[in-house]
């Protein structure tokens, strides 16, 4: 059984994320989604409405679980023998930074891979902090998200949340 974890903020989730879980789950025998609970980061949602929208979503895919991780992701990883973090890549600017930051999990966990998903061509601008920006503007970024995410964000105040950051 191979299990790959999806690590990732899902400030909200996008249609980008659901894309590469869409994918994934079919090459892998298992994917854990792990919602990250970063107390040092402002979140637009708190992990406990990201991880259950995130249940919400992945409902299609049978072999797709969702967890919340508030700790070291190769510490996590480690305590679960797992060994394989997917990660969805958009450009090379995304690239840089995904490899880097692959460079420390491997540091950190030993035997931790990162594997990288291309984006889909129609999800290349989809991006959690795009949603957020289009919501403080009114704008509409209902093509980015599923229409769970969108009532979500709608029902909050997102240019409060922006002025604050
Ligand atoms: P953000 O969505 O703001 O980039 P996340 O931490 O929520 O940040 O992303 C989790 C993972 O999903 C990351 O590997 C990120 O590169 C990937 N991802 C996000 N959006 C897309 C997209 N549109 N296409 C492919 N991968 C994506």
């Amino acid at each position: 059984m191979v299990t790959a974890v999806f690590p990732g903020s899902f400030d909200p989730p996008t249609l980008g994320h659901l894309n590469i879980i869409e994918r994934s789950s079919s090459i892998f025998d298992e994917i854990l989604v792990l919602v990250a609970e970063n107390r040092q980061k402002k979140s637009l949602f708190s992990a406990e409405n990201r991880l259950s929208m995130m249940q919400e979503l992945v409902k299609p895919w049978k072999n797709v679980t969702v967890e919340i991780c508030g700790g070291l992701l190769a510490e996590f990883m480690k305590s679960r023998g797992l060994r394989i973090i997917l990660r969805g890549v958009r450009g090379m600017d995304d690239f840089a930074y995904e490899l880097e930051l692959s460079l420390v999990q491997r540091a950190l966990g030993g035997k931790i891979e990162t594997v990288f998903l291309g984006t889909s061509a129609e999800y290349f601008a989809c991006r959690s902090s795009t949603v957020k920006e289009l919501a403080s503007f009114g704008a509409d970024f209902s093509w980015m998200v599923p229409p769970l995410v969108k009532e979500a964000v709608d029902k909050i105040e997102v240019l409060g949340y922006l002025k604050n950051d």
